[in-house]
């Protein structure tokens, strides 16, 4: 007769996201890739630690891991400072802004609308271009 199941664990560890993980393995990595570093300059200066062969080329694989882990442990730039004020807004640029001179067509204004755009404009039919063209060539000031 088999056993029957155990029962499943009650309590669900903790969620792990993966950027907390991703943190973990990197810090341990790191920290052991510092500790193979340290030993190995130990064993340099004649005062090896490693236990056997083994142990030594299990120091050497990981520090074969330093050039690719190396760059993934930049601080991440959130954390290693607060980010960096942003600048202030420059000074609105003050564009001159063409004031509408009192309509040459029909006396409205001054304010009221350019000549091109009068309703007693007879051209308005015409697109503003054209009709910017005729008020110039009609030497109409405004
Ligand atoms: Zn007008």
């Amino acid at each position: 007769m088999a056993a029957p199941h155990a029962a499943p664990p009650t309590t669900k560890p903790a969620p792990i996201t993966l950027s907390a993980l991703h943190t973990s393995i990197l810090t341990r990595l790191a920290v052991a890739l510092d500790a193979a570093a340290a030993r190995l300059q130990s064993a340099a200066a004649g005062r090896s630690t490693f236990t056997s062969d083994a142990d030594l080329k299990a120091a050497l694989a990981l520090l074969k891991l330093a050039p690719a882990l190396l760059p993934l442990l930049q601080p991440a730039p959130a954390q290693a400072s607060p980010p960096p004020a942003p600048n202030p807004p420059p000074p609105p640029i003050r564009y001159q802004i063409p004031l509408i001179p009192k309509c040459p067509l029909c006396n409205k204004g001054p304010g009221a609308h350019w000549a091109e755009d009068c309703p007693e404009n007879p051209d308005r039919h015409l697109t503003w271009s054209e009709r910017h063209q005729i008020i110039q060539e009609k030497g109409i000031k405004q």
